[in-house]
């Protein structure tokens, strides 16, 4: 927090309405900043003045005022009063004040707002006189009481609830508005004396007492446990503290021709250009938000007082054209004249804000480069996948919550093995997969069943990453489930589930609902689609997508991907009966063998690689070669040990002792990557095979596929140079067998430190780099990925990261390390292709540091294809800005 400075004397604390602007959000608060610039407008607002965010974060720090603070008060106070032409405890015209909290950006934790202050047991007689309505006065006071009591002198909210029931039951009467001056009198009564059982003091009757202690509970409210959670859940950091906002009061309790109401310029959830608000008759403050009452339309405004409705469309319309942007407005009428309470710029859905962006372009209030830049990149994950249908949640039941680890909206029916789910889904059934936690093995199941919920794991789990690589609905870590895959059951908060309870889950939320919700499918065309090619015509990164299959494939390119970044081909081992092979090479004690499974393999990933070309059309495809550690591929099971040794016909005994050899203590670091080619040629020549054998197939028929292929880990040039003989080797081999001519590109994973740091070494054996940012952060950070979960977290709120660096690349690290490998690489090759290919190529933040950077293009999940278009775009506007 920035010291103030402890010049009190001189510094300004207090500003009144007409000394402010919209732009001093962080001095003024948003709420007072919005406030004066209406009121510069010349908009009926009342007048007001406001005591700045430096005075909390002085009151914070000294626990008391500066000693200017209160002579400034006063100042203003003063002219407050001369404006209204009444005075704040004036026995004979008293001014009634609200006090209202406000930070730069809105916290609902803080302050709830006081009305009516400065009435006591002299001035409501006053008030009840002059205005001629008792029962208004009354009610007035009834409420300051109330509010005053709650959020002042903090008697429990509960007592004032009890004693106005016990009063309308006594009545049979439903609503407070039916209440007279006589009952609201006795309410009084008791509410001053349970405020003096609480605080064994009366309630204060001096007006100047209540200001100064509504004051500082505004003051306090900033570091109250509400908002300081708040604060800490939106990544709000590095704010003053709160303004107090005091402004002359107007009332919309003074009959039927009062009231008070809330609107949006446009409709928040659907962005349509039409006013969207409620409002109450006879009724002040939060009574519409609070649902005392029904709230009745905007429309009924029109139908009873046609001249205020027309008024406020005005005032409405002026304001929108003047802040360019969808407007969230309060507003109270008192006895026919409307006021305006408060305007800020409105919160809305994703729809609602593609929709809302799109509009105000054509009509002209903002350029399409402002029309992007307004749009949050990752809230497009709302519009991309199904979502629950609104009139289906109102009533559903969330039995837990988990983290939100993959959008989408499913429901099916629970099953707890990956074998299940794919049996299942082959007759036709939905499904959802509940595991502890995935592995590898779980894949295919992933594959077929609806959407995935596991008890473990975070946002980076296993299930959480391949789930977003699949587009599949995940909702990861919910602690609150204890799966018993064994016995075929989960058990939530005491209740028990089988294989035959539906569920649904909520990927965007996090949320399990029990039974089947409807879903809604998301519409990719209208104002969507014209942000996406405005985009395009922007940006200049390109954007490709990783993925391993024709489907991924093809719903990426819907979602505009110009080619695949990244295919990992391990993924295509363990479709269907091919982890059998896959296990056979890898037991195999002899090249021989070890030939003769990898035979059984070629047909089949060449079969992969003829469906993804044909799926790309003439767009590039990377193809990384074989990755993973080769324990992920071995049986877990003794069932599977044992079918396995008697298909090798080898002892189970053996089997045993060869998959305990190849047990490594830290995989990710142990033979992986280009190590098993280097290790094991033929596995590299057979994928090199099938690769090209496919690339000719498809170029037959008329396509122009291009391969690239890619090859993992590589650390020393050496290393890539090995691998680039086996792989021209075998090409050569396979062009001349089939006496076909091919285009391929040859490249290399930028994912070990030292790898970019030989760039110009690396370069000259490479075509393309492609930075593997997932194991460059590992490997640069020393951070494992897999274990991080359990105390990253805590680094990131202790600011030791201020990002997950797993999500958003670290850019003083990872990025310099980036940097180098750029700069040296294209040193060598100025030409040299680059691009990222880590789940950071989805992230809007790393996105737009890969386009400063120089990057070529970024790859990413197909269902981030979209989020990494419009980030690359908003990176250029931003550059240029
Ligand atoms: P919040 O920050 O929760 O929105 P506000 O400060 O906007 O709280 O106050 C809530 C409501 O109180 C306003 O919408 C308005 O109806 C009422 N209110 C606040 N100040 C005044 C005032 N000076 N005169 C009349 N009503 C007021
Ligand atoms: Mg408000
Ligand atoms: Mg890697």
């Amino acid at each position: 927090m920035k010291a103030v400075s402890n010049n009190s004397k001189t510094k300004k604390w207090v500003y009144d309405f007409s000394e402010g602007n919209k732009e001093m959000k962080n001095l003024l608060g948003g709420k007072g900043a919005n406030l004066a610039e209406m009121a510069s407008l010349k908009l009926p607002v009342p007048n007001g003045f406001i005591i700045t965010t430096e005075t909390c974060a002085y009151y914070s720090e000294n626990k008391k005022w500066p000693s200017d603070l209160e002579k400034q008060i006063q100042l203003h106070l003063t002219k407050l009063e001369k404006e209204m032409g009444k005075k704040l405890g004036d026995p004979k015209d008293p001014l009634l004040v609200s006090v209202r909290s406000g930070a730069a950006s809105s916290m609902p934790g803080m302050m709830d707002t006081i009305l009516n202050l400065g009435l006591n047991d002299k001035t409501v007689v006053t008030l009840a006189n002059k205005t001629k309505n008792e029962r208004f006065a009354y009610d007035s006071y009834r409420r300051f009481i109330q509010m005053f009591g709650d959020v002042v002198l903090e008697v429990p909210h509960k007592h004032f609830e009890e004693i106005l029931t016990k009063a309308k039951l006594n009545k049979k009467v439903k609503f407070d508005t039916d209440l007279t001056s006589n009952d609201l009198q006795k309410i009084i009564v008791e509410y001053k004396a349970i405020v003096k059982k609480h605080t064994k003091k009366e309630f204060p009757q001096d007006p100047k007492d209540q200001l100064y202690e509504a004051i500082n509970a505004v003051f306090k409210s900033w570091n109250n446990d509400r908002a300081i959670v708040y604060r800490q859940l939106n990544n709000i950091k590095g704010l003053l503290g709160t303004a107090v906002n005091i402004q002359a009061m107007v009332f919309g309790n003074k009959g039927d021709n009062s009231g008070t109401g809330v609107c949006f310029s446009r409709n928040p959830s659907t962005g349509e250009n039409k006013l969207y608000g409620e409002l109450l008759f006879n009724a002040q403050g939060e009574d519409v938000v609070a649902g005392i009452r029904t709230p009745l339309p905007i429309t009924d405004l029109q139908k009873r007082m046609p001249k205020v409705y027309n008024e406020f469309v005005a005032i409405y319309k002026k304001l929108e054209k003047h802040y360019k942007d969808m407007l969230d407005m309060e507003f109270t009428i008192e006895d026919g004249k409307l006021y305006m309470l408060q305007v800020r710029v409105g919160k809305r859905t994703a729809k609602a804000a593609v929709q809302i962006a799109v509009d105000m372009v054509s009509e002209k209030l903002i350029s399409k480069e402002e029309a992007l830049l307004r749009i949050e990149p990752n809230s497009l994950n709302q519009l991309l996948h199904k979502t629950i249908d609104p009139k289906a949640r109102v009533k559903a039941k969330v039995i837990v919550r988990g983290l939100p680890a993959s959008p989408g909206a499913v429901y099916g029916t629970i099953v707890f093995d990956a074998k299940e789910a794919v049996d299942a889904a082959e007759e036709g059934k939905k499904v959802i997969l509940v595991r502890t936690e995935t592995s590898p093995e779980d894949i295919k199941g992933m594959h077929s069943a609806q959407g995935i919920l596991t008890a473990r794991g975070g946002m980076t789990s296993h299930a959480a990453v391949v789930a977003r690589g699949m587009g599949k609905c995940c909702v990861a870590g919910c602690s609150d489930i204890l799966v018993d895959e064994y016995d075929k059951k989960m058990i939530i908060k005491g209740k028990t589930y089988t294989d035959k309870d539906t569920i649904t889950l909520d990927g965007a939320t996090g949320e399990v609902f029990e039974g089947r919700l409807d879903v809604v499918d998301p519409e990719l065309s209208g104002a969507f689609k014209t942000i996406m090619t405005w985009a395009d015509g922007i940006r200049r990164l390109k954007v490709r997508t990783n993925a391993d299959t024709p489907k991924d494939a093809e719903v990426a390119v819907k979602f505009g991907a110009e080619g695949i970044g990244l295919c990992r081909t391990e993924h295509m081992f363990f479709e269907g009966d091919r982890i059998k092979a896959v296990r056979e090479m890898i037991l195999s004690s002899n090249l021989e063998g070890r030939q003769k499974a990898l035979a059984k393999l070629l047909p089949m990933q060449r079969g992969d690689f003829i469906g993804l070309f044909k799926a790309m059309g003439n767009k590039p495809v990377t193809i990384r070669l074989l990755d993973p550690p080769l324990h992920e591929f071995l049986p877990k099971e003794d069932t599977d040990i044992v079918e396995l040794s008697r298909e090798m016909k080898i002892p189970v005994a053996e089997l045993k002792r060869k998959i305990d050899d190849l047990f490594e203590f830290n995989p990710m670091l142990g033979h992986r990557g280009c190590r098993l080619g280097i290790t094991f040629p033929e596995i590299t020549e057979m994928q090199t095979r099938a690769i090209i054998e496919a690339a000719i197939e498809v170029n037959k028929k008329g396509q122009k596929v291009i391969p690239e292929i890619m090859i993992p880990l590589v650390g020393k040039t050496k290393e890539l140079t090995l691998q680039k003989e086996v792989v021209f080797k075998t090409i050569e081999k396979v062009l001349k067998e089939k006496k076909a001519k091919l285009d391929f590109l040859f490249g290399t994973m930028i994912e070990i430190p030292r790898a970019a740091l030989t760039a110009d070494e690396i370069a000259k054996e490479a075509e393309f780099f492609s930075f593997g940012t997932n194991d460059l952060t590992q490997m640069t950070l020393g951070l494992s990925r897999d274990d991080a979960g359990k105390f990253l977290p805590q680094y990131v709120d202790l600011d030791i990261y201020n990002r997950d660096p797993f999500v958003t690349i670290d850019q003083e690290g990872v990025g310099m390390i980036m940097k180098i490998a750029i700069e040296k690489g294209r040193k060598v090759k100025p030409k040299l292709k680059m691009g990222i290919c880590g789940e950071h190529g989805g992230d809007p933040e790393s996105v737009k540091f890969c386009h400063r950077i120089g990057l070529d293009y970024v790859s990413c999940s197909p269902f981030r294809v979209p989020i990494a278009r419009l980030a690359a775009a908003q990176a250029v506007i931003e550059k240029k800005k």
